[in-house]
């Protein structure tokens, strides 16, 4: 079936100033209309992606299905004639915002999830992740003959599965993924199977539930209440489980490896009613402010989180201090696609339309607020302007993450190392060009003690991947670091 055009859609104009979550995966293997279930389970995880969102189906009538729309999940996968697209009892999706390949204003070209016939069929893909190879990869296979449809990492898995020689596409796929390197969550599905698959560190997540005789595969647990699924456990890390009718197959295709699990995941990207490792993200969160309010206790009238990621993290640290917990900033939850077009004069609004202080809570009051990470400043500092015009006596600053000074390679997006503000500049230099009377932040010892780990860190081989706040990257970042060689040549004067 070929699927409508939709209009291109610019990305969210005032939540610069966040790392961005990912992308999510969804996939239902066994029911009747199965992608209205992928619907739901992408809505549960537009949290992770709000650019693009894809779903692919499967029916033995009209065999592979594709929709592929920029915007929102909830515009795009509502209407029955859209739904009407995509029978079958298997689909999966992808809701994406765009970490390698085209950013901004996305293509249709660039959404996935991607498809592909093989010689024994067609495959679908879904990628939740990043690939730190993808760039010498796509080269060598141009060099080779193969002709790229758009610039996703991901279009080198399917190119290598091309190439590979295995009589079964889940063979293929081994042999392509064992010569990508990076992050990756995968889900893909063919007429008869849908196989998950996640990196021999496992940084990104992916979960396996059952409905009814159906399986489930997804990014977060939220995604499986959203349907009424069970959980059933977590696709280890460099597993692949083959999902076939009743039955499932578990791969371990890759050497073994200490799992790294992205940390950022607990402190912002995942919903706070998803469970990680058996730990609620949640409660993670409400200990992080726990283990805050140890650590860097502040002398206040009140503890304010600055709505909605600092949530849990400001009740915890309220609870560990005693300081009452007040909601002195309020989210206004409509703004968004109220302005697809801002023009500068409202651009520079930016924060407070969406954030508004609650000047009867806030003044004359000293306040502590606390927020999920400090990126390159810009919003913390709006606010700091807004909750002072409203009276505050003092403003405190507590975060609840240690400070972010590196960039992820592992499917997050974050501002060149030059714009992050913790990447130049102490704490102390920080809190002074911020304006505020104090500024601190977990230690990466008090996250990991939060995150379940009482001895915190262990530095010899470290439990999670915490790059972005160490510099130690697990998996080599090699085309970032071949990139900053070119542009060093660039600048050296020829000799
Ligand atoms: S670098 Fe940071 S955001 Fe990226 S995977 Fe590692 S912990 Fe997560």
């Amino acid at each position: 079936m070929t699927e409508p055009e939709s209009p291109a859609w610019p990305s969210h104009p005032f939540d610069d100033d966040k790392l961005r979550e990912e992308c999510g995966v969804y996939g239902v293997f066994g029911v009747d209309d199965a992608a209205n279930y992928v619907a739901l389970g992408l809505h549960a995880l537009q949290h992770r992606g709000q650019e693009a969102a894809g779903i692919v189906s499967y029916s033995a009538e009209t065999g592979f299905n594709t929709v592929h729309r920029v915007g929102y999940v909830r515009d795009s996968f509502t209407k029955q004639s859209v739904m009407n697209l995509l029978p079958g009892r298997s689909a999966m999706g992808h809701t994406r915002y765009s970490t390698a390949g085209a950013k901004g204003v996305t293509s249709l070209r660039e959404v996935q999830p991607l498809y592909a016939d093989f010689a024994m069929g067609g495959c679908a893909i879904a990628h939740n992740g990043n690939l730190t190879n993808a760039d010498s990869i796509r080269r060598q296979l141009i060099d080779r003959g193969s002709i790229f449809q758009s610039s996703a990492d991901t279009e080198c898995i399917v190119h290598l599965m091309a190439r590979s020689i295995q009589n079964t596409i889940p063979d293929r796929m081994k042999d392509a993924l064992r010569l990508v390197e990076g992050a990756f969550s995968i889900i893909a599905m063919t007429r008869t199977k849908m196989i998950g698959v996640r990196d021999p560190l496992g940084v990104r997540p992916l979960v396996l539930g059952r409905y009814g005789t159906a399986w489930i595969l997804s990014s977060e647990t939220c995604a499986l209440d959203i349907i009424g699924a069970e959980y059933v456990r977590e696709i280890e890390p460099g597993e692949m489980v083959i999902i076939n009718g009743n039955t499932i197959e578990s791969h371990h295709p890759f050497e073994a490896a200490a799992p790294r699990f992205c940390i950022f995941e607990y402190v912002y990207f995942s919903r706070p009613d998803s469970v990680i490792g058996g730990i609620s993200v949640y409660e993670t969160r409400r200990r992080i402010g726990a283990e805050l309010a140890r650590e860097a206790p502040a002398k206040a009238d009140i503890v304010c989180p600055i709505p909605d990621s600092g949530t849990p993290a400001a009740i915890g640290f309220s609870q560990e201090s005693g300081i009452p917990y007040a909601m002195g900033i309020i989210r206004n939850q409509y703004v968004g696609r109220t302005f697809i077009e801002p023009t500068d004069q409202i651009r520079d609004m930016g924060v407070r339309l969406k954030l508004n202080i609650n000047r009867a809570i806030v003044e004359g009051k000293r306040v502590v607020l606390v927020d999920d990470s400090v990126v390159r400043g810009t919003t913390s500092r709006k606010i700091k302007d807004m909750i002072l015009a409203a009276g505050a006596a003092e403003v405190h600053f507590r975060i609840a993450s240690p400070p972010t000074r590196w960039p992820c390679f592992y499917g997050v997006d974050t501002p060149e190392r030059e714009k992050l503000l913790a990447a130049h500049m102490s704490e102390d230099e920080m809190c002074a060009h911020l304006g505020i009377d104090s500024l601190r932040f977990i230690s990466l010892d008090g996250l990991y003690r939060a995150c379940g780990h009482p001895a915190g860190r262990n530095n010899q081989a470290p439990q999670y991947c915490d790059a972005c706040f160490s510099g130690n990257y697990p998996i080599e970042p090699s085309d970032a670091r071949a990139r900053s060689k070119v542009r060093q040549a660039e600048h050296e004067p020829a000799k």
